[in-house]
């Protein structure tokens, strides 16, 4: 349920910052959302990645002979090999056209109330851009004009309790449709704001910060 000023209530439609919000918490999930939209915790514990957790081959059963946590896992026994890659993730710079963004009040923990850019996981076989789309439709029930590749900055987020080394990739684009439809589950309010004056420190996660510092250049801003 969100819980920001700006959120509005479940069931109910309303005029934010001139487009027609209609909150509708019974939304079909995503399959982008298995991973759900998690990130680093400030000031979290050493946390354990998937690779400190291989202790037995999954292929053939034999104990590891080696400390857990090297990348590849390779089995002694059998030869099974496994390479624990970085994860992929996108997010965008949505404009309207008085040069404002979308950011989202993030409805879950960790970086609940925190200012982020609407996104998520990339499934197997998509482009980065038909992710974005489906991230966009997904959580605000937008449709994106043309998109634009402005960067990629890796990230470390956690989730289902491991930490997951992410490249997160940026795109902008414009709101093709205004009429947004949120995901109360991920996005506890949203906000049209002038970039340049956005407080980095309000932003959940370093990517998002380095992709708005060069999202910034790439306007002439700074
Ligand atoms: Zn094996």
């Amino acid at each position: 349920m969100a819980s920001t000023e700006n959120s509005p209530t479940t069931g109910s439609a309303q005029h934010v910052t001139g487009v027609t919000v209609h909150v509708d918490s019974d939304l079909p999930r995503g399959t982008g959302e298995a991973h759900g939209q998690t990130s680093v915790r400030a000031g979290a514990e050493a946390l354990l990645e998937a690779k400190d957790h291989f202790h037995f081959c999954p292929r053939c059963g034999v104990e590891r002979a080696a400390a857990a946590g090297a990348n590849p896992y390779r089995c002694g026994a059998c030869g099974f090999t496994f390479y624990f890659n970085t994860a992929s993730a996108v997010a965008v710079f949505i404009e309207d056209r008085d040069g404002k963004v979308l950011f989202i009040r993030r409805g879950r923990e960790p970086g609940r109330g925190k200012l982020a850019l609407t996104g998520g996981f990339t499934d197997p076989r998509e482009t980065g851009e038909e992710a974005t789309r489906r991230e966009i439709r997904e959580e605000l029930g937008l449709e994106l004009a043309g998109l634009t590749f402005v960067g990629a900055w890796p990230n470390q987020y956690y989730a289902g309790g491991f930490l997951v080394h992410v490249l997160d990739i940026f795109f902008r684009a414009e709101a093709a449709t205004t009429t947004m439809t949120l995901d109360a589950e991920e996005v506890g309010g949203v906000e049209w704001l002038d970039p340049g004056t956005v407080d980095p420190e309000e932003i959940a996660f370093p990517s998002m910060r380095q992709a708005l510092r060069a999202y910034l250049r790439g306007r002439g801003a700074v």
